[in-house]
């Protein structure tokens, strides 16, 4: 038999969500063999413990069961044995996300951190395996999704796939059924989508046209006009429920959870008519789908050396998730941009969400960028009602250090340099595997240096105040080099709680209370239940709009009564209210610009192609 570990995977349960698993080793570790499943995927950065959906396992070698010892929640140790052994066991397949495993009648779709287990020190060896169909007769017309390379299974159908060790079986995501799927190319490489749930009339044509778009500029961006991308092939698999959002990166593919009104319906606009530019839910799709192309070269191929290699069963610590998060969500929409499929109107828009919702918290003052990737395990992947007042994110507050950092490249090079030639030369830095075949990732010291490299300038006071600091971005003041202006809008601020509100049953909660308000300052906390304001009742069917309409006939300054359940006790607050301090910030094209300041901006957001660095 040949050295490698080979598995076979049959979804044998489909109303009991059950995967059967079976993995055989030639050549067991003679002191007895360990296994474990991760603890966490590679890209989430929270401890999730996949091995608690393992329902039952048993081993067996040369026709005998092998006992089994449980070492901790993840581990199994096989007893000693002299033959090939073989390990069977069932996972429980019932989650819904980009990150485990689902299985039912429509389809299944799994992470291989979820089904494989791993064989410790022999990670290296060749994995194959066999993707088998289900039974059912029901299940006859089922495909394979997926970006694992086949070796003989056909494109799309069941077989035998093989990956070159464990770390590359699992990046590589699992989708069967019966899912529409579409194909294209882009940087000379094949390019495919698969559509999974029910979306009437999706215009693919459409979807198509514009990820090939995308996928052109983000090579464009990364590799020289004669090299092709890193991965020999790409796959989008796309799940489609009713209200669902999410994503998550690997090498060759990314799995994504959407909901199905976010994708493009077929007939509109006519034929004879040029394409309309994405309404917001369809942009904010091909933002996802662009976000995630972007890390094939930003964390899946230029790594922290925290992750090179990862450490599956325990958190993995690094700084650097602002730069990895953060810069990949500033091109996210910036490469929306530079392909056409948004306008500058529409991604100052989104600029200005960005803004708005980092000023929104207080937590910005007291956690960086920096700190909050490092703990990002405990906390941003971990929120509670306090997150607003206590931490920042490191997606938005990194993709607004990218713009600011860009922008002051751009400023101080005399349009020379950008953030562009800073990311290229991380991914010739560190983008590619070394003689020895090892791909070294980057220090967590080593990205500002980098990035002073890239653009010829001391760039240690912006990192010291922005990524390792709490201050504010000084945005307004870099974006009118570009012909931007930032404005609020003026009148009177209204009587405000200060206060996230959620609609709970016929209920108005308190999602949130923003620190130092009128509700924090009165005593109120999230979870309660408002019932009153001044006697008068709060509906719960549109709690903002309610409590809105309630204070529109006071001003700052006023003093409520508010009548609020805590649990089940009810309780009577004094509130102060205070001016409504929800961030409003507007970016927009200012009227005077010079033909200097046009050509700055055009630089910045019009498409150009990689160059060779130096
Ligand atoms: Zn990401």
């Amino acid at each position: 038999m040949e050295d490698a570990v080979f598995y076979t995977v049959t979804p044998c349960d489909l109303a009991g969500h059950l995967f059967r698993v079976s993995m055989t080793l030639p050549a067991p570790s003679p002191d007895g063999q360990l296994f474990m499943l991760p603890a966490w995927i590679p890209g989430s950065y929270l401890i999730r413990e996949f091995a608690r959906n393992i329902v039952q396992i048993h081993a067996s070698s040369a026709g005998k069961a092998v006992p089994l010892e449980k070492r901790d929640k993840h581990t199994w140790q096989a007893a000693p044995a002299s033959e090939p052994l073989t390990l069977e066991y069932d996972v429980y397949a019932w989650d819904l996300s980009v990150r485990g495993a689902h299985l039912d009648k429509t389809h299944g779709f799994f992470n291989g951190s979820s089904l494989f287990l791993r064989a410790a020190s022999l990670e290296h060896l060749p994995h194959r395996v066999e993707i088998c169909p289900p039974a059912d007769p029901a299940c006859a017309g089922w495909r394979v999704a997926t970006a694992l390379p086949e070796e003989s299974a056909p494109r799309h159908g069941f077989g035998i796939y093989r990956a070159s060790g464990y770390d590359e079986l699992i990046d590589h995501p699992v989708e069967m059924g019966t899912f529409a799927l579409a194909t294209f190319e882009a940087g000379g490489i094949p390019h495919e989508v698969a559509v999974t749930g029910r979306v009437p009339n999706l215009d693919m044509d459409r979807l198509v046209s514009d990820l090939s778009r995308i996928c052109t500029a983000h090579i464009g961006f990364f590799e020289p006009v004669s090299k092709k991308p890193p991965m020999a092939r790409y796959v989008f698999l796309v799940t489609a429920v009713g209200n669902g959002y999410g994503g998550l990166e690997h090498r060759a593919s990314t799995a994504l959870l959407c909901s199905r009104n976010d994708l493009p319906v077929l007939g509109r606009p006519l034929p004879e008519e040029p394409p309309a530019a994405p309404d917001e839910a369809y942009q904010n799709f091909l933002g996802l789908c662009s976000h995630e192309y972007f890390h094939a070269w930003n964390v899946k191929r230029i790594r922290p050396a925290a992750f090179s290699p990862c450490d599956l069963q325990n958190e993995n610590y690094t700084r650097l998730l602002w730069l990895f998060e953060g810069f990949t969500s500033y091109y996210d929409d910036l490469m929306l941009v530079r392909s056409g499929l948004l306008d500058v109107n529409a991604y100052l828009r989104c600029i200005s969400r960005a803004i708005n919702n980092v000023k929104r918290g207080t937590g910005r003052k007291k956690q960086s960028v920096a700190e909050s990737s490092f703990d990002a395990w405990i906390k941003f992947y971990r929120q509670d009602e306090n997150a607003t007042n206590a931490i920042v994110n490191y997606y938005t507050k990194g993709s607004l250090v990218a713009l600011a950092l860009d922008l002051t490249i751009r400023i101080r090079t005399n349009n020379e340099r950008s953030l562009d030639d800073g990311m290229r030369l991380l991914w010739q830095r560190y983008g590619k595997p070394d003689q020895s075949g090892v791909q070294q990732g980057i220090g967590e010291t080593e990205a500002v240096p980098l990035f002073e490299e890239a653009a010829g300038l001391d760039l240690k006071d912006f990192f010291r105040r922005y990524v390792d600091g709490t201050d504010e971005l000084q945005l307004a003041h870099l974006l009118e080099h570009f012909g931007i202006r930032e404005s609020s809008p003026p009148g009177k601020p209204k009587a405000s709680l200060n206060v996230r509100l959620q609609r709970a049953g016929g209920d108005c909660r308190i999602a949130a209370v923003y620190e130092w308000g009128a509700a924090h300052a009165a005593g109120l906390a999230a979870g309660d239940i408002l019932v009153a304001i001044d006697g008068l009742r709060v509906t719960g069917e549109k709690p903002d709009a309610a409590v809105e309409k309630l204070l529109s006939r006071y001003a700052p300054g006023h003093t409520v009564t508010i009548h609020a359940f805590r649990h089940d006790e009810l309780m009577a607050f004094e509130a102060v209210l205070a001016p409504d301090d929800t961030p409003r910030h507007h970016l927009s094209l200012s009227a005077d610009q010079t033909p200097a300041i046009t050509l700055a901006r055009q630089a910045w957001l019009t498409p150009e192609t990689a160059r060779e660095l130096p």
